[in-house]
Parts: structure tokens; sequence; C-alpha cells
């Protein structure tokens, strides 16, 4: 007989769904792979930067030997990038370990973490890890409510997450909004800022945040490389915050939580600025095409701020016919019934191309 315990908070965990690997849909459905599109986690279409290439092809050997612990040079490109002191700097694998990691360091049994309905599905995930309680706030029109937020907040409030633009809805919380929330949370409350998708945004509504920390000592800046950077398979984050809150944080990670590819494609990906501009480009020029597509459909969508667009049917049971049309077809996005959003998929934005295809295929669903 098994006797093993675990505990009540974890037997209630609810697994995480990703997008389904284009090798597991070919298998199953006897599609090539080839013939596949995937759009459904929000990766970058034109794959990695040429230069980061280079680099993982250059440095192949160095997988023999153990990474860089407190990866040295990769803090060097963050801070010659952003201006930030490499003792504000907290290294992740991919920025889901940052978001752990915070829980794990300032989060315990009967404390608290905020974070908003339809909010990134990793940050209940990390705080029922350890035992916490999430608090979920109601969202305002598919959006974070920052209001609401505030009034949630009390003595055994110890960490809120805040996705900007947030993933799924790709709503965007804009600047002045979030200065005055911080100036409102009690100071013992760890702020995340999730900027998983900062790359996507006009320069007019690019994040400040970076030069918000000197005030804000209780605020945590997380970034990723799996988005715009495209290196979604290396597992590569970092968070950003005051140098007593990263020492914290630093004592319980894993040495080497950070490979030594990831750190080395890292940096040459840090010096590849047109890479990120004409991914910024191909994403504009895609945004469109898949809302003008929705709109002459006369599907519903939410204006995204991301790679990505949540798009409406009537119910359910539609949305979930049309995303099996779309996967026998070759084409996976993604549910989002459980972010609550069951009669909602979400669609990546890829290449032209991809995007015709994923436009025809909807369009001829008659359902
Ligand atoms: C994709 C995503 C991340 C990135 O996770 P990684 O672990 O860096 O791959 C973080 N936050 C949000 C809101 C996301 O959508």
């Amino acid at each position: 007989m098994n006797s093993i315990v675990i505990p009540k908070y974890i037997n209630t965990i609810l697994p995480y769904e990703g997008g389904r690997p284009i090798k597991e849909v070919a298998r199953e459905l006897g599609i090539p792979e080839n013939d596949i599109v995937k759009l459904a986690s929000n990766e970058n279409p034109l794959g990695i930067s040429p230069k980061a290439k280079k680099a993982i092809e250059d440095n192949i050997e160095e997988i023999s030997r153990y990474p860089d612990g407190n990866a040295f040079y990769l803090k060097q490109a963050i801070n010659k990038k952003f201006n930030i002191a490499t003792n504000q700097i907290v290294l992740g694998n991919g920025s889901n370990d940052i978001l752990e990691l915070v829980a794990r360091t300032f989060l315990s049994v009967n404390d608290e973490a905020i974070y908003s309905e339809h909010a990134f599905a990793v940050y209940s995930l990390v705080t029922q890890a350890v035992g916490a309680k999430g608090i979920e706030v109601p969202a305002k029109n598919y959006a974070h409510d920052l209001d609401q937020f505030l009034l949630a907040i009390n003595e055994n409030t110890k960490v809120i997450y805040i996705a900007n633009p947030n993933n799924p809805t790709g709503t965007l919380i804009d600047k002045s909004t979030l200065k005055s929330f911080l100036d409102k949370v009690p100071n013992n409350i760890v702020v995340v800022l999730d900027e998983a998708y900062d790359e996507y945004l006009d320069n007019n509504l690019k994040s400040e945040a970076f030069d918000w920390i000197a005030k804000y000592k209780n605020l945590l800046i997380s970034r990723s490389f799996s988005k715009a950077y495209g290196l979604a398979g290396l597992r590569l984050g970092y968070g950003v915050s005051s140098a007593n809150l990263v020492e914290v944080i630093n004592r319980i990670r894993q040495p080497f939580n950070v490979n030594s590819l990831a750190q080395i494609a890292g940096i040459a990906s840090l010096d590849d600025d047109d890479f990120i501009v004409t991914s910024k480009k191909i994403n504009d020029k895609g945004m469109k095409q898949l809302t003008n597509a929705f709109s002459s459909l006369g599907i519903e969508f939410i204006r995204s701020y991301g790679n990505f667009i949540a798009f409406k049917f009537k119910d359910e049971l539609a949305a979930m016919m049309y995303y099996q049309h779309l996967l026998k077809n070759g084409i996976i996005i993604r549910p989002i019934a459980n972010y609550k959003m069951p009669e909602f998929l979400r669609v990546s934005i890829g290449l032209e191309l991809e995007n015709d295809k994923f436009i025809k295929i909807l369009s001829n669903c008659n359902i």
C-alpha cells in the first residue's frame, strides 16, 4: 500500500498545459511535420538571431563543462545594454524560473499572492506549489484591475504578480497607472512586473520600469528570451530588482540554473538589435493581417499588445470545434479554457504565409 502523503496544496495543482508540440501532432494525425504550422506558444516565427546561432555553433564544446554559475559575461551584456548593475540581476532557466524563485523566496504557507483573473498561469502554479494562497482579482474587460488589487492587499500579502502585456489576453497597463499603483503598494510586498513581451511594444509604450527600481526597492521586473529573442527551447530569462532582493533570491537559486549555451546565445542575442527590429516589424504586419481577417469574418478579438491574439466564439463548443478543425488541417493554436476563457482561442502571430494558411482554414470551417 502506498503510504506517501502528498500535501493537499500539491495534490490539487492542475498541471500546466502548453501548446502541443509539432512532432506530437504529426505522430497522432499522420501529417508530415513540415506541413504543420504551430501558432500556439508565442514563439518567434523567424527562429533565432543568426548571431545567436553562430555563437551556439562556435561554442558547442562548452557543454562538457559546468556553466558559469554567476553568468559573469551575460550579466555584463545586460549591464551594457540596459545600464543595470550586475548585482541587481538574477538569471533564470526561463523567466518562469524567476517567477518561481520569487514564490520560493518570499511566500510560505498562509501567505498570499495576488494576481489577475485571466493572467499568466504560472503565477497560480508557483504560489500553490509553496502552499501559499493565491488571490485572483477579477479582470476588468479582460485586463488587470489594479484598483481591485489594492483592495485585495492585507497583512498576509507578500507577493503581487502583474503581466504587462498580459498573456493570454494581450492587454497592457499604461505606465502612469502602474506608477501610481506602485506608490500605493506597501513596500514590504514584492511586486513582480512580468515583461515577457516588452520587445513587441511600440517605442512610446515600452516599459521604463528599469528606471523605477531605484525608487521602488520592492519591485522586480522579469524579462524573457523565449519570445522576441526566439530562444524558448534554451530556457533563459532574468529578473531585475534591488540588490537586496536579488541577493536573497540568489541564495535559493540552483547554482547552475542557466546552461552555458543559453548564456552564450543570450549575449549574442542582446547584440543583435536588427533581429528584434525585424521581428517586431513582422509581428506588426501579422497583427494587422490577422485582425483584418477576424474583422472581415465577424470574429471578435481582444486588442493585443503582444505577439498573439485571443479571439472569441459564441461558446466553448464552437471554440473547440474550430480548434479541432484547425488541428486536423495542421494548424496548432491554443484553447484557453484553463484561463477561464473557454469561448476563446489564442493564436500566435506567425510569418505571412503561416497567417494566410491559418486564415484560410479558419474561414472554410463550416460549423
Ligand atoms: C511566455 C511567457 C513567459 C516566458 O516564460 P519563459 O520561462 O521565459 O519561457 C513569462 N511570462 C509570460 C506572461 C509569458 O507569456
